[in-house]
C-alpha cells in the first residue's frame, strides 16, 4: 500500500512582473492596487487569498467536470455560494445526513461551503494566505489610458475621450498554501468518511493537479490586458505523513528553507526552483494516498 500524506504545505517565492492581479476598486477613474502593512510597519504589496483560491477553485471545477467527478447542482455552473439551492441537502432536516449528502459533491467537499437551512458550513480543505511581495522588490506604476468613448469614434474633440488610471505592478511574491488531505470526504459531525478510498484518492489528485494549473498560469483580475508576466517561482513542497500539521514560515524571510529544513525529516521536503520542477515535484504527490483517521 503507498504512503499516506496527512498535510501538505506550499511555500514559496514567485517573480510576477507587469500585472494588475486583484485591485482594492476604482476610486473615481482611477484603480487602487491592494497594500499590506507588516508588522514592522513597511508597506507593500499584495494580491489577496480570495483570489488565489478563486483561481485554485476554478481550476479544480473545470478538472472536475473533464473528469466526470460528482458536483451539486450549485457547483456544476461554478456557483458553490449557492450551495443553499443544493435541493438534496436542504430537504434532510438532520445535520449529520445533510453534510453526508453535502459531502458527494466534490467542491464542496474540498473547497468549502456554507448552507443557511440546516445550518450547515464546511471549512475549505485548501488554503491560501494572501501573497505578499517582498518589500524590497516590488514597483508599481499608475499608467494613464485614453480611449474614445463609445459611439463616438471619428470625432476627435478632446472632451470625448474617456481617461483612466490602471496600475501596474511587478514584484516577487511570498505564497503559503496549505492542503489537508486527512479532511477529504470526512463529515466533521460524527468524524466518519462518507467517501470510499478510491474517490478521496481521486479528490487528492484533483487538488494537486488544480495546484499545477494554477501555477503555470495566473488568471484573475484585467488579464485581458494585463496578463501576468510570470517568471521565476522557488520555494518548497512539504509534508506531513503523521497527524502533525504542516509547519509554515513565510518566504517574506529570507532564510525561511533553513529553518523548514531544520523542523521537517528531508524524505517530506520536496525543493523546486522552477516551474518545470515545480510541476514534477507535484506530480509526484500523486502516488500518496490521502490519510485517514482512525485507520493505523
Ligand atoms: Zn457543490
Amino acid at each position: 500500500m503507498s504512503e499516506r500524506v496527512y498535510e501538505i504545505g506550499i511555500v514559496g517565492r514567485i517573480r510576477i512582473d507587469a500585472h494588475s492581479l486583484n485591485n482594492e476598486g476604482a476610486v473615481g477613474n482611477v484603480t487602487e492596487p491592494r497594500t499590506i502593512v507588516l508588522a514592522d510597519g513597511r508597506k507593500t504589496d499584495g494580491i489577496s487569498g480570495e483570489m488565489l483560491k478563486h483561481i485554485h477553485t476554478k481550476a479544480f471545477w473545470q478538472l472536475a467536470k473533464e473528469r466526470n467527478t460528482p458536483l451539486c447542482e450549485a457547483c456544476l455552473t461554478l456557483r458553490p455560494e449557492k450551495a443553499n439551492k443544493n435541493p438534496n441537502v436542504i430537504k434532510i432536516s438532520e445535520v449529520k445526513g445533510a453534510l453526508n449528502e453535502a459531502l458527494k459533491c466534490a467542491l464542496c467537499d474540498i473547497h468549502g461551503f456554507l448552507v443557511e437551512k440546516p445550518t450547515l458550513s464546511r471549512k475549505s480543505t485548501v488554503e491560501f494566505g494572501w501573497a505578499i511581495a517582498i518589500p524590497e522588490q516590488f514597483y508599481r506604476d499608475i499608467h494613464v489610458h485614453t480611449r474614445v468613448a463609445p459611439g463616438e469614434k471619428g470625432k476627435e474633440t478632446e472632451s470625448e475621450q474617456m481617461i483612466y488610471n490602471r496600475p501596474t505592478r511587478s514584484g516577487i511574491y511570498a505564497l503559503v498554501s496549505i492542503f489537508q488531505p486527512w479532511r477529504i470526504g470526512l463529515n466533521e459531525i460524527n468524524y466518519s468518511y462518507v467517501l470510499n478510498d478510491e474517490e478521496r484518492k481521486r479528490r487528492y489528485g484533483l487538488v494537486i493537479d488544480s495546484y499545477k494549473a494554477m501555477l503555470s498560469r495566473l488568471e484573475g483580475a484585467m488579464t485581458t490586458t494585463r496578463l501576468p508576466h510570470t517568471s521565476e517561482i522557488d520555494g518548497l513542497i512539504i509534508k506531513t505523513v503523521n497527524a502533525m500539521p504542516v509547519p509554515l514560515i513565510t518566504p517574506l524571510k529570507d532564510d525561511y528553507k533553513e529553518q523548514l529544513e531544520k523542523i521537517i525529516k528531508s524524505e517530506n521536503i520536496q525543493k523546486f526552483d522552477s516551474l518545470p520542477n515545480a510541476l514534477e515535484k507535484l506530480d509526484e504527490l500523486k502516488t500518496y494516498q490521502p490519510y485517514k483517521l482512525g485507520a493505523q
